[in-house]
This record gives structure tokens, sequence and C-alpha cells, in this order.
């Protein structure tokens, strides 16, 4: 539990808010019927009911969303039981409810698709492949020398050294000390990711010819591609949710801002923020939590809030509180306030803005409280 808040008076606050009704039938509970003070459902906890629940046991009040099954004894409220069919966080379940009955919902039609995505990346980050690292020789064949091509009139280099020098305007230095490469298997700039002990893991291109997907893609021969091409690369794609880009470049013992993806990070560090790392994707795992919280005991969250896609908002701040929730139980942690876009797109002075701005978590949820 993070310090200073009630979890049982958020919990209050929040459910008796909730449309009974429109909660259980978004989750596609069958059998709803309507009782003096509650609704009467089958029991979604099926694994406890061996032929159903199609007589059913389950009622929940509609004040409280207090919920209880006669049949196999399940028992619990709105956020519990959500959490517990959709195997999510009890944290994910309360901001999903908090936002759902908030004012300002932003509506998401497809509850259960939109849960069951969340769920399957649940489960896919709690299979991490082991540990491996391969040689040398695979980052000297994609080398690039930044400074040079730097030195060289635009029209006569290539055009993936033009996107990463002019459109995404990174300077030369900050290209070659994070060893950004070239691929000619995909045609695409790279970033070089290594582990904290520096050893070699791997590469993701990033798509800058207009219409190419995917927008990113780690290097590596997998089965499909062997079958297709034979082996093109000589080694594996590496588990993105194992490794925190940029630990090898950092201080211990400073507070560390944490964002989203490499370019993020590197573009950070060339905005002179040079304690930022990040996870390769929106997402963090236990794993890359564990290894961020063996360098410090304070982090800046600054993740992206896109707003251009649908429903993006609530997706943004769900997935923030999934990451301060776990940082919170470890160390002190602070979140820049709201904006628009990511680092890598910001000026100067609005990076600056938003990292001397963070608060720590506790604090933002207290406001949250009494909004
Ligand atoms: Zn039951």
């Amino acid at each position: 539990m993070p310090k200073g808040y009630s979890d049982d008076g958020l919990k209050r606050v929040d459910l008796e808010k909730v449309d009974v009704e429109t909660y259980l039938r978004s989750l596609n509970i069958q059998n709803i019927s309507h009782e003096v003070n509650d609704f009467r459902f089958s029991c979604p906890y099926t694994e406890n009911h061996a032929f159903g629940d199609n007589n059913p046991s389950a009622y929940m009040n509609k004040e409280t969303t207090a919920f209880i099954c006669f049949g196999c004894g399940a028992a619990g409220n709105a956020v519990t039981m959500l959490a517990d069919v959709m195997n999510i966080s009890r944290t994910q379940a309360r901001y999903f409810i908090a936002e759902k009955w908030a004012p300002h919902f932003v509506e998401i039609q497809d509850l259960k698709g939109y849960l069951t995505k969340l769920m399957r990346q649940n489960e896919l980050e709690a299979q991490s492949a082991p540990d491996f690292w391969i040689p040398e020789e695979h980052y000297e064949a994609r080398a690039v020398d930044w400074q040079e091509l730097a030195d060289v009139a635009p029209s006569e280099i290539p055009g993936w050294a033009k996107y990463m020098l002019y459109e995404r305007e990174f300077s030369p230095e900050i290209l070659d000390e994070f060893e950004f490469v070239y691929d000619p298997v995909y045609g695409r700039p790279c970033v070089t990711v290594r582990d904290e002990h520096n050893r070699l893991v791997g590469f993701k291109g990033r798509a800058w010819r207009e219409g190419q997907e995917p927008k990113y893609i780690v290097l590596g021969d997998n089965d499909r591609g062997i079958e297709l091409y034979g082996a093109r690369f000589g080694f594996p794609p590496y588990e993105a949710s194992d490794y925190v880009f940029g630990i090898n470049k950092v201080e211990k013992n400073i507070p560390l801002i944490v964002c989203e993806g490499e370019f993020n990070v590197a573009s950070m560090h060339d905005k002179g923020y040079k304690n930022t790392i990040g996870p390769s994707g929106s997402t963090m795992t236990q794993k890359q939590v564990d290894q961020i919280v063996d360098y410090t005991d304070e982090v800046i969250i600054f993740f992206d809030y896109d707003l251009k896609n649908q429903g993006s908002a609530l997706t943004a701040k769900m997935k923030i509180a999934a990451v301060v929730e776990m940082f919170e139980a470890k160390v002190s942690t602070k979140i820049v306030p709201e904006h628009w876009g990511d680092p890598a797109e910001m000026e100067q002075e609005e990076v600056d803005r938003l990292v001397h701005g963070a608060r720590s978590s506790t604090v933002e949820r207290l406001l949250r409280l009494i909004a």
C-alpha cells in the first residue's frame, strides 16, 4: 500500500458510483436479475463451479458492490472481482472503475476485449527468456560513424542517416554514444541494446520510410524467419521485457528518470538528462523494475500521453498507475505533470518544465481523491 492514503477510502468513493448492472453486463456475466438491494447472477468464478452456475448463486449489492457467491463462497467487490476474473492487478481494476464511472470517463466500447488484451500482455510478461548475449562482431558489422556522416552534406548521405540526424534531430555525439547502427537486412537504423554489464544483447530497428511497418522490429533469427530465408543474422532476437535501455550508461545512487523506449532515452540524454533509462516499450515487467531499484532510491516517471489514439488518455493513466504501483512499493516515486506527446518530440524548455514539475506520486493520488 502506498503511504498517505486509505485504500478503503478510495474504494468507497468510487464504488458507490458504479452502475452494477452495466458493470456485470460489460463483463459478459450471465443470468442477471434484479432483486431488492442486489443483482443476482451466475458466479464468474467458473473454476469453482464444475457445472457452471446456471441457477445463479452470486449477489452484488447495488450501493456498495459488495459481492458474495452462496455456491462457492467467493466474496469481494467490483474491484476484486474485476481483478480476479480478468487476471489484472487490483490497482489496474481500481483505476479502470474509477475512470469508467468518473465524470471525465473515456468511453471504451469493448470493455471485455480491452481487458482481455491487458490480461494477455500480463501473461506474456510473466514468461521471460533467460539472459544471453551475443559476440561483438555483430555490432562491428553494423557500426556507423555518425560524426563522419554529420560532416557530409545532407544530400549525400543515405535516407536512414538523414532521418536520424535531420528529421529526428539527434546529435551525432548521442548517436555515437548510444551506438546507433545500420542493419542491411531490414534496411533500418537500429539501437544497440546492452545489459547492465555492457554485454551485447541485440538490436532494434526503427522504421524511417513512409509506410514502413512495423514501426519497431527486434533483429534476430526466429523459427519462421529461418524457414523463409535461412539464418540471416546468426543470433536470436532478445527478449525486450528483460532489459532496461541505458542502464549501462547511468550512475548509481542518483534519481533516475524512467521514460518509454530507446528513442526517448537517447533524446533525454541529448537534452542533458544523463540519468535517463527506460523499458523498451510502454509496459514494464517486475524484472525491469527490480533492475532499476537496484540502482536508485528515487525514480521520476516520464511516460507518454499519446492522446492521438482513441481511449488512450485512459490507457496512459492506467499504464502510469501500474508502473507507479510497481515502483512505489520499493522507492520514492515522482511523476511529471500531464503533457502532450513524448520527450523525443519536445523542445528543451518543455522537457525542463516537466522534469522540474515532477511531484511525489502520493501527492498526485491525494489530489485525485479530492478533485
Ligand atoms: Zn461461485
